[in-house]
């Protein structure tokens, strides 16, 4: 095995810092994509093989509640016990697909700090057991609330994290759209200092963190969650770029000392991704795209088959839908969407075929 190449699997902690600086001086970026359940996670897999590119699978809150089951009573464990059992899941299958795959949860703002704690307890005794954590990665999205706050309380759960070998993923200024509730407004963002990240938070960032452990940062510039009509977005890339040239000259760095995250990647312009990456992006999240990717297929499939989805026979000519009715027809298809669409975003980040598995 070679230097830059990794056991096909899960990657944590050394493995992680390999395949993002594979990615970064490489020149792309890995698709990172919210999971809801086995149907997603799978064509997830299947997708990163079939483009022989490396994955970053992520659960939301929900998402991990969703793959736990909404008939669970007792949310917050669902929370918890769902986004275990997703990245169980993938210590168990991830290596048959033969690429690498990081596991990370998505956005957890200050009320779902207790989230993470929990997801952590977990963390520590699968590391205890197997010697590496069950996530490469959590994001802890604070934002919305003091930078003060937001660092102090990064620092003091990297601290836990990097103890197991786990990195964190922050974010500084607010990414518009509707995962935080900003709606409409954000197209006035160009005027809106809070949607721009300021590399001076970057650089603080950096000096708090870096000694700690491995972090990565979620930076404002333009991107908003979500897929909007074209001409709302004005992306600003050149802030990520600010960014790193601040802390490499401050502090005498190599090129793209941060590694950076781009999140409400969907529906971007090629030449707005191309240039992030360029500056240090290592993991692009995509969510809103391969929903539509799933149900898309799901949605032409019911049209064209309205009968089988209202009798198991039909009363008229008694021709039996078994065979259309049966969910795994029809989920198929949306996990065959998902796969065709990701091939679009592997192309468009540059990390099909790159791929550093190997035996
Ligand atoms: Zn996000």
């Amino acid at each position: 095995m070679s230097k830059n190449t990794l056991k096909p699997g899960v990657v944590t902690g050394k493995g992680y810092k390999t395949l993002v600086e594979a990615a970064k001086s490489g020149g792309y970026a890995l698709p990172a994509v919210n999971v809801t359940g086995t149907n997603t996670i799978n064509a997830v897999m299947e997708a990163a093989a079939k483009a022989n590119s490396d994955i970053i699978i992520q659960l939301s809150n929900s998402g991990g509640q969703f793959y736990a089951g909404k008939g669970l009573k007792d949310a917050f464990n669902a929370k918890v016990m769902g986004s275990v059992a997703a990245a169980q899941h993938a210590h168990l299958l991830a290596r048959h697909y033969g690429v690498c795959v990081a596991m990370h949860t998505d956005h957890a703002n200050k009320a779902l700090i207790p989230w993470i704690e929990a997801m952590l307890d977990e963390g520590e005794k699968y590391y205890e057991q197997h010697g590496k954590p069950l996530f490469s990665s959590h994001m802890l999205d604070l934002s919305a609330d003091p930078i003060d706050f937001n660092l102090s309380e990064c620092a003091r759960i990297l601290e836990r994290m990097a103890k197991i070998d786990m990195s964190l993923e922050i974010e500084l200024g607010v990414t518009g759209g509707e995962e935080d509730g900003i709606g409409s407004e954000f197209d006035e963002g160009a005027d809106n200092s809070k949607l721009y990240t300021q590399p001076e938070d970057v650089l603080r960032a950096y000096e708090l963190l870096n000694p700690i452990g491995h972090f990565s940062v979620a930076a404002s510039f333009g991107n908003v969650h979500g897929v909007y009509k074209p001409g709302n977005v004005k992306l600003r890339p050149e802030i990520l770029k600010n960014s790193q040239a601040l802390v490499q000259s401050t502090h005498g760095t190599g090129q793209n000392p941060l590694h950076l995250v781009f999140h409400g990647g969907s529906g971007s312009e090629k030449a707005k991704i191309h240039e992030a990456v360029s500056y240090g992006v290592f993991k692009m999240n995509i969510d809103t795209d391969t929903q539509f990717a799933f149900s898309q297929p799901v949605g032409k499939f019911v049209k064209e088959n309205t009968r089988a989805f209202e009798y198991q026979v039909d009363p008229d000519d008694g021709t039996p839908y078994k065979k259309l009715y049966d969910p795994r027809g029809y989920l198929r298809l949306g996990e065959e969407g998902v796969v065709a669409r990701l091939q679009e975003a592997c192309e468009d980040l540059g990390s099909k075929g790159k791929s550093i598995a190997g035996d």
